[in-house]
């Protein structure tokens, strides 16, 4: 595997007029407009936030002194400590020109996304079929009942052939949904004023450097008036979803007892298939770990931070991803004066998954905690969730039989 992009970026497309939307859209571009309690960014924000992006571009045109006011005041900005910047076209551009005048703000890879569009996507999946088919872009496929409604693209199962068939067919077809990984390499095919829709994608599509991923997640584009309404519900609604809480050692990695640096960590079979399995689910993925080797003086909480970081990354470069590791440096007997005390977040207590439950918004009759353990599904009943002990094999292969 390549080295994980780590500091892969997003830019979101929020430069379009919202003319289906009338009044409306008059002074607020689409993006902002409130859907439940925040503006419709804030909850794209939130999304791309729980997979580690903290370098995000708004790319704007149409009032965007209002897209600047928001990226001062995003709440989502607030709880992830984003890096949020405007980038504003020096004229109406399109959706080429807006990526081309972004191009000295952006990474050598990144992820392009519409503002006004809701896709159920993994990203890190996303970025991982990009740099396996060696292509420009890797682009986000729904595939839809009707096609006839919109432009199918001609997919193997790996690349787009042709991105732009019209066809009037009742058939399912793919198409576009609107969020693409990307090399640099796309700025070649680039110029100030354009239409990726009309001029980019197709071209790319043509010398099979345009890849496509099939992604069933939930759809909703704000644009159209009655999905406007329903997105006030449908939209928070999209935040609460289950999740797997990982056991680590003996579940993810060998348990070579008290595992605390890089150099001891030996991953287990399909665990990186099996976190992805959780993420493709659209379940929340989450590390709950006891790690008494900082009590007993082992190792530091910097060696855990630092072996979590390397696990998200290698993840990160299998096209999954971990949204929170929690662990416990606590044990009664330790050594370390600081950490030598019991704790409510020592399994089998259950303090660390409900402080997970609590922080983010989850469904527990949805969810799971996969341990090797009888002290792992102790804490699991504590908490109010399922256990599921998993005794060696295929991790993957275990977790599809669970969910
Ligand atoms: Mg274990």
């Amino acid at each position: 595997m390549t080295s994980p992009p780590l500091n892969a970026q997003v830019a979101i497309l929020c430069g379009g007029l919202g003319t289906r939307l009338g009044a409306l859209t008059a002074s607020v571009p689409k993006p902002l407009l409130p859907v439940g309690d925040m503006p419709f960014l804030d909850h794209l924000l939130f999304e791309v936030a729980r997979f580690g992006f903290r370098d995000i571009l708004l790319l704007a045109h149409f009032q965007s002194e209002a897209v600047q006011r928001f990226a001062e005041i995003s709440s989502a900005r607030a709880a992830f400590d984003l890096n949020l910047r405007v980038c504003i076209e020096p004229q109406r551009a399109g959706t080429g020109g807006a990526l081309y005048h972004a191009q000295n703000l952006l990474a050598d890879e990144f992820i392009l996304m519409n503002g006004d569009t809701w896709l159920g996507a993994n990203y890190h999946a996303l970025l991982a079929h990009r740099a396996a088919t060696n292509t420009v872009a890797a682009m986000a496929l729904r595939e839809v009942a009707e096609p006839d409604r919109y432009n199918v693209v001609d997919f193997d199962g790996r690349l787009i052939r042709n991105f732009r068939r019209s066809r009037v067919s009742t058939e399912t077809g793919f198409i576009n949904g609107g969020v693409a990984a990307c090399s640099a390499k796309i700025f070649q095919y680039l110029s100030p004023k354009g239409s990726l829709e009309d001029e980019v994608w197709p071209i790319l599509a043509e010398q099979g450097l345009l890849a496509g991923l099939s992604t069933p997640g939930f759809f909703l584009d704000i644009g159209i008036p009655a999905a406007f309404e329903s997105a006030q519900i449908d939209i928070p609604a999209q935040h609460r979803r289950g999740a797997v809480f990982f056991d680590r050692d003996g579940v993810l990695n060998a348990d070579h007892g008290h595992v605390g640096t890089v150099d001891r960590l030996e991953w287990l079979k399909d665990a990186e298939r099996a976190v992805r399995l959780a993420n493709d689910a659209n379940r929340y993925a989450f590390v709950v770990t006891n790690q008494a080797g900082v009590a007993k003086g082992y190792y530091t909480e910097g060696d855990v931070n630092a072996l979590h970081a390397h696990m998200q990354a290698h993840l990160n470069a299998n096209g999954a991803h971990i949204d929170a590791f929690r662990y416990c440096p606590y044990h009664v007997d330790g050594t370390v004066a600081e950490y030598a005390r019991e704790s409510d977040h020592r399994k089998p207590k259950p303090g660390m998954i409900l402080d997970l439950l609590q922080k983010w918004q989850v469904d527990p009759m949805q969810s799971v905690l996969i341990g090797d353990k009888d002290s792992d599904l102790a804490a699991a009943e504590a908490a109010g969730i399922r256990g599921a002990k998993f005794e060696g094999g295929s991790l993957y292969e275990f977790l599809r039989a669970v969910i």
